[in-house]
């Protein structure tokens, strides 16, 4: 992971939040993942509260995703929305990313290349958004942010502290909502670890590491590249600049 400035991660919300449309205005143009670039219509950058406390990292865009530029928009976004309502959340209050920014050709699996090439583009939006909880949903974010193989069906439900890059957060492995559209038991199991959320948010943020001491590298950062009214738009769509 590429260090993130001091500046960066130290910003005032609104300084944080300036710094993640300049993320995003560099993922709209990536080209890391030569067929990913050739077949998305929209990159996915993430959507929400840009200074949430709360964060959610799913696998990658849909159909209806890749159309309208936004996560969770299918199905299976309308059932977080609704676990997120039945624990007097909006998904404005959040920030919704995934671990892939592109839609992957046939919604096959993203490939492990794929995750590695976009992997630094969701710890910026980590560093940036500095939320105090990351819900991991499925088995791609939760390996990834994990740095380990185990898999969602050991993890889901069991919170546990994580330092990634420079920050501390409570990392929280729950079902993909795609999982459980068609099976009960696996919905019920989810609402119960949805359910575990609030008292999650609650407990604040975790002690943080001591600060690392800055570069003088780390400092210069490349003057940002100015957007066209239509990316602002489509910054401010995406960003949900409430
Ligand atoms: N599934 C995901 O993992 N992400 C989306 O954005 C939509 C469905």
């Amino acid at each position: 992971m590429p260090p993130v400035s001091a500046e960066q991660s130290d910003g005032s919300p609104e300084a944080r939040r300036e710094a993640l449309k300049q993320v995003f205005a560099e993922a709209r143009g990536c080209t890391r993942c030569p067929e990913l670039a050739a077949t998305r219509k929209t990159v996915v950058f993430g959507a929400g509260n840009a200074d949430a406390e709360l964060m959610f990292v799913g696998e990658a865009p849909g159909a209806s995703e890749d159309e309208q530029g936004i996560p969770f928009v299918g199905r299976a976004g309308k059932l977080l929305e609704k676990l997120l309502e039945e624990i007097g959340l909006l998904r404005t209050e959040v920030f919704i990313a995934n671990t892939l920014k592109c839609r992957p050709p046939g919604n096959r699996d993203p490939l492990p290349v794929e995750i590695e090439n976009c992997q630094d583009y969701l710890h910026r939006q980590v560093a940036l958004i500095q939320p105090t909880v990351i819900c991991t949903l499925g088995n791609f974010s939760t390996k990834l942010l994990r740095g380990d193989p185990t898999g969602i069906s050991r993890l889901h439900g069991q919170p546990e502290v994580l330092v990634l890059g420079e920050r501390a957060v409570r990392l929280y492995p729950i079902y993909h909502p795609a999982a459980a559209l068609y099976t009960p038991r696996m919905l019920e199991t989810l609402r119960e670890d949805f359910a575990r959320l609030p008292e999650l948010l609650a407990l604040g943020a975790p002690e943080q590491p001591p600060p690392s001491p800055v570069q003088v590298s780390e400092l210069a950062e490349p003057a940002p590249t100015p957007a066209s009214a239509e990316e602002d738009q489509q910054t401010a769509d995406q960003l949900g600049l409430f």
